[in-house]
């Protein structure tokens, strides 16, 4: 019997035909920002019903919501600690302050019932995460919103194609942000885009995401105001385009393979699973139980065991407020209780669509092995 083959947490899945688009595109001698990214904005605006503007990162098309919200220096933006530092980082980026609020144990998002102490005369806006894909409450994150005048800018990075009570993120809300990194659930390689309000802030989008120029008719340019330099290319929308064929069987397949990962792993071991209500749980972007207790301290150790036995986990994220950037700026352990013991126990098993539900089985053997290895025992 061969050995099995390395399983990553993750791999994208691009078709051969996919593979031809982006090959037309190199030899069509328009490789930058071109026709490619004009039906890649059409398609997406359509499925959403707002205007959809892209961009080269999930990181830009949040840094460039915040400009468009006038957020800067002084500014305050609430937001989690418990996400990829992107989510900070942009904060950061256009001068103002990131204020975090604990993570809720059963969802692992912003705890909503702690936003409103931390709100300030200085709040401007909150950045909700949708970790894993599931979906913050928007029904609360919008009414708390309301109430103190705050623009949000959903940080939707993990969680195309998941839903808030039947209806896509996406399609309503304020600046809603998503990337289209390799790792997420669509992809562009890399890229990303925004869904905005209307006309006027989309049109404020393309300035800002091309050095502030406008172009008009009669060929002549305006530049009122600095921009970024974060358009997309016609390569990755090609990958984009290719991805939106494929996107409702891809987070399908995600839904099966959460549903076997359920009915697979052993409770016995002590393992925390995550929020289990399938429909709603969104696109199942990851899968991520945490540590037992007994084990917290022994993630490098779990993480090199299965690495040995072939197969990947990842660890999205340890809480950002401990991160040295974060820490010079006054922030110290204990301050996020709840972020922190997540982030501490946290792993990213493989999830992907191409993945056998075979694979899924593997991993929960090879798990329950590991872990009776690191408790002493012989399984
Ligand atoms: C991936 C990700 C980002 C950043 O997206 P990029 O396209 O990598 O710039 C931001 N926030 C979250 C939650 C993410 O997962």
């Amino acid at each position: 019997m061969s050995e099995p083959t390395f399983l990553p947490f993750t791999r994208p899945s691009i078709d051969e035909r996919t593979i031809a688009e982006v090959g037309e595109v190199l030899r069509s001698g328009w490789i930058t920002t071109g026709p490619k990214c004009q039906a890649l904005e059409a398609a997406l605006t359509e499925r959403w019903g707002r205007p959809v503007r892209l961009a080269n990162s999930g990181t830009a098309t949040l840094e460039l919501a915040l400009r468009l919200a006038g957020i800067g220096p002084g500014d305050e933006v609430i937001t989690t600690p418990l996400s990829w530092v992107a989510t900070a980082n942009v904060v950061l980026a256009v001068g103002a302050t990131p204020v975090f609020v604990d993570a809720d144990a059963a969802t692992r998002n912003i705890d909503l019932s702690r936003i409103e102490a931390a709100i300030t005369p200085r709040t401007r806006a909150l950045i909700p995460v949708d970790l894993a894909g599931l979906p913050v409450d928007r029904d609360r994150l919008n009414a708390l919103a309301g109430k103190h005048r705050l623009r949000v800018v959903e940080d939707a990075a993990q969680s195309f194609g998941s839903q808030w009570k039947g209806r896509a993120i996406g399609s309503f809300g304020d600046l809603v942000s998503f990337s289209f990194h390799a790792n997420k659930n669509f992809t562009s390689a890399e890229g990303g885009c925004l869904v905005l309000n209307d006309a006027e802030e989309a049109r404020a989008f393309e300035k800002l995401r091309l050095q502030g120029v406008e172009r008009f008719p009669d060929g002549s340019l305006e530049v009122e105001a600095w921009g970024a330099k974060c358009n997309m290319t016609d390569v990755a929308a090609a990958i984009g385009l290719g991805q939106l064929r494929g996107i409702e069987d891809a987070n399908a397949r995600r839904h099966q393979l959460a549903r076997r990962y359920f009915e697979r792993w052993d409770r016995s071991l002590g393992f925390e699973l995550p929020p289990e209500d399938l429909e709603n749980h969104g696109n199942w972007h990851m899968f991520q139980p945490l540590l037992p207790p007994d084990l917290a301290t022994r993630r490098g150790d779990f993480l090199a065991a299965m690495k040995a036995r072939g197969i990947g986990v990842g660890v999205h994220y340890p809480a950002m407020h401990l991160f040295a950037l974060f820490r010079r700026m006054g922030h110290a352990p204990g301050d996020f209780p709840v972020a922190e013991d997540v982030g501490a126990r946290t792993l990213t098993l493989p999830l992907f669509p191409a993945m056998s539900d075979a694979d899924v089985d593997r991993v929960c053997a090879t798990s329950s092995a590991v872990v009776a290895e690191l408790r002493g025992r012989t399984a």
